[in-house]
């Protein structure tokens, strides 16, 4: 008898085991090279559970960061729409607590953060490195933003363009905060939107541009993988910290990055682009040819349309990959300097990234 409850025990434990080696995620980790000064981290600051109108449980947003190779995460519920209190708390500050343990356990840093949400204009903020949401729950719009500020916290302007570019048009209320220096930045990408005319306010008045999912739904990314992941920010920070983050933040050291394109400033993207790519010396030379590998140690595919005299008329650099590219001999040993347009690097809308490609010498 004893023995045939102790067999059965452990059956069972084997059993629990095997399914907790089961449920182990793989990280598909999101490559993107340092740039000079500067770690490179992959954030969404951006993100809803049950707790407002999202259909996911907290912790299931630190398992999809984990997966999907995000370092940090915001769950930013809604403060003023929750349509599912019938049956979860109202407490603001709930989604963060149930997620805590979860973010700890998968390594992922979770930022606290909600969604002030009102009628456009103003329109929807997001409040991330906040102490307390409750506080920030008030009926005045200007009292909500300035208690996330006391916090400490950097307020951002959400998807400004969803109800159109016109209703999204830069009022007066913008301005206000933007003059009381309370609002840090504006998404100039929300899902697989966007906004040009963000992208231009942020460059004209040195805000941070964000990059993020707002994931109501489960995320379907089961990975990372290079032409398919959610909307991100990548944030250069001195220090992989909060207050690190947070400084990258202040000081608009932040680019968007959606499937095929990325969104910021020359400062940030000529290093990032430098720091993605090799040329190397020619591997062959013939008759008529030059051949030359370049690699790509990035996640995004690089569009390159030529606008100097040399090489072919467009490259695409394959995300993590290397690729042979064949250029015209002059019959003359010596460096080559190969001017491009890296059309999916945006620096300004409609503007792509000056590129300059050298190719060694041969030895
Ligand atoms: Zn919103
Ligand atoms: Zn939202």
């Amino acid at each position: 008898m004893f023995s045939t409850l102790r067999l059965t025990y452990m059956t069972l434990s084997i059993l629990c085991m095997l399914a907790v080696t089961a449920a182990a995620d793989t990280r598909k980790d999101i490559q993107f090279p340092d740039i000079p000064g500067f770690k490179t981290i992959i954030c969404d600051f951006h993100t809803h559970t049950v707790f407002s109108d999202g259909y996911v449980w907290p912790t299931v947003r630190m398992d999809e960061a984990w997966r999907e190779g995000i370092d940090a995460i915001a769950v930013t519920d809604h403060i003023e729409y929750q349509p599912h209190s019938d049956y979860v708390s109202t407490d603001h500050n709930a989604s963060y607590e149930v997620a805590t343990p979860a973010a700890q356990r998968k390594k992922i840093m979770l930022i606290k953060g909600t969604e002030i949400t009102r009628g456009t204009p103003p329109g929807h903020f997001n409040a991330v490195f906040i102490k307390d949401v409750n506080p920030i729950d008030t009926p005045d719009f200007m009292d909500a933003v300035e208690a996330a500020v006391e916090q400490g916290g950097f307020v951002f302007w959400n998807h400004p363009g969803w109800k159109g570019s016109e209703v999204g048009r830069w009022r007066e209320v913008h301005q206000t905060l933007y003059d009381k220096e309370w609002l840090g930045g504006v998404e100039v990408l929300n899902g697989t939107t966007y906004y040009p005319q963000a992208h231009e306010w942020c460059l004209d008045k040195g805000l941070a541009m964000l990059g993020n999912s707002d994931f109501h739904r489960p995320s379907m990314h089961k990975r990372t993988e290079t032409g398919d992941h959610r909307a991100l920010t990548l944030v250069f920070v001195k220090k992989f910290t909060q207050d690190g983050i947070k400084s990258a933040l202040n000081a608009a050291r932040t680019a968007a990055w959606d499937q095929h394109r990325i969104i910021g400033r020359e400062e940030h993207l000529a290093p990032l682009f430098k720091a993605s790519v090799q040329v190397f010396a020619p591997h062959h030379v013939d008759e008529n040819s030059l051949w030359v590998e370049m690699k790509n140690n990035s996640h995004l595919t690089y569009q390159l349309r030529r606008t100097g005299d040399l090489g072919p008329e467009t490259i695409t650099l394959e995300a993590n990959a290397t690729i042979i590219v064949q250029l015209e001999s002059d019959g003359q040993n010596r460096k080559k300097t190969l001017e491009y347009t890296a059309e999916n690097v945006l620096i300004a809308p409609n503007k792509g990234l000056p590129v300059t490609l050298i190719v060694p010498r041969k030895r």
